[in-house]
């Protein structure tokens, strides 16, 4: 299910569509490019002057005083808590953060924190349910120490976290000596669709991150961010986990670049989803949750199969869609589906969707 990894199957025809996931994306000619011309240094050493321009970006957009570059957002995210919380810690973040669902267990593995679900629509909770889990300080309750939100939230549809909402999750968990981190892998996703930028949106956060590798299209990276001192503190656990580089400004470079051109084209990874989703909820037995940004999330129950079958059916046809739960599929727009393959895959779903009705 899920993210199971691909094997190449020589009995598939090739890929037509690929709406598996926005992690998917090929770099661009251009991207390839920029990284052929990055100048590089020892990035270990602060010598690589690609990466320091990019955590430079990075803190600017971000409002942090400083920002590191980690191989991936789920470094970013592991050494966010690692930094943050002490084993027998706990961290408060949705039943469906990636944290809890997407890491290999990662926090209760390395840091030793463990993870309270909180409940709540689209990925999203309240300030009530938050203060309703707040445990009280004494030596028998474990030491609550982090509160995490994801913008957008993944299994919560790519919904938009709204700014008073961050602001009031943030207010509350620092009233309650809890420090706050923002797990932004598709931050920009949210600043395109609501118009509210980056630095008003982690304003209340001690850590945010945004990952280059999503819908914006880089082939390696994520940036963490955060007060100077807590970045001092995150490149020890980079050091010590294998993380810090040295020329990645191979890898900056692209990250650079997609800063540069990948970010207002993300609109049209959102009308792409409005289109698809029209056009699945048009589907015989189709239910298709309304998308806020680049991910569109469907009920396959009204057809009478699963979405792994109706997923086995289009990929038949060339077109690779997800599944995150028996009857729930996943399709991600990204820079490699345009306008004609959101036409086609509504017309191979709806294809896929018929041939199990009719058998
Ligand atoms: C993809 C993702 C991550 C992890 O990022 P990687 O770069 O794949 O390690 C973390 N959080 C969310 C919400 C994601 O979607």
């Amino acid at each position: 299910m899920g993210f199971a990894p691909l094997p190449p199957d020589p009995s598939l025809p090739p890929l037509r569509v690929n709406l598996y996931s926005d992690t998917q994306t090929k770099p661009t000619a251009p991207m390839r490019a920029a990284i052929a011309a990055a100048e590089v240094g020892d990035e270990q050493a602060g010598a690589d002057p690609t990466v320091n321009l990019l955590c430079e970006r990075m803190a600017a957009l971000l409002g942090k005083e400083a920002a590191v570059f980690l191989p991936s957002g789920t470094m970013c995210n592991e050494i966010a808590i690692l930094t943050h919380c002490r084993p027998g810690d706990e961290i408060l973040a949705h039943r469906t953060a990636h944290i809890s669902t997407s890491e290999g267990g990662a926090p209760w593995a390395l840091a030793g924190a463990r993870v309270l679900p909180l409940e709540g629509p689209h990925g999203t909770f309240d300030v009530a349910t938050l203060t309703a889990a707040f445990r009280p300080r004494t030596r028998y309750a474990p030491p609550q120490a982090l509160v995490a939100v994801e913008q957008t939230s993944n299994l919560g549809g790519g919904a938009v976290w709204k700014l008073a909402a961050l602001n009031d999750i943030a207010a509350a968990a620092h009233d309650a000596g809890l420090a706050t981190h923002m797990d932004g892998a598709r931050l920009m996703n949210a600043v395109v669709a609501s118009g509210i930028s980056a630095r008003e949106m982690g304003a209340g956060y001690d850590s945010v991150w945004l990952d280059f590798t999503k819908g914006l299209g880089a082939p390696v990276g994520a940036a963490l961010a955060g007060s100077a001192e807590f970045i001092g503190a995150a490149w020890r656990w980079k050091q010590r986990l294998g993380g810090a580089m040295r020329q990645a400004g191979i890898c900056a470079a692209a990250c650079l670049y997609a800063l540069d051109h990948h970010v207002e084209r993300l609109a049209d990874d959102h009308e792409n989803a409005r289109a698809l989703a029209r056009g699945l909820a048009q589907i015989p037995g189709i239910t298709v949750e309304l998308p806020e940004t680049n991910l569109v999330f469907f009920d396959t129950s009204g057809t009478g199969m699963t979405a792994e079958t109706l997923a086995a059916h289009a990929r038949r046809q060339g077109v690779l869609i997800s599944t995150m739960g028996k009857f729930r599929g996943r399709a991600c727009l990204h820079l490699d589906v345009d306008r004609a393959g959101v036409e086609e895959a509504i017309a191979v779903l709806r294809a896929a969707a018929a041939t199990e009705m009719a058998a």
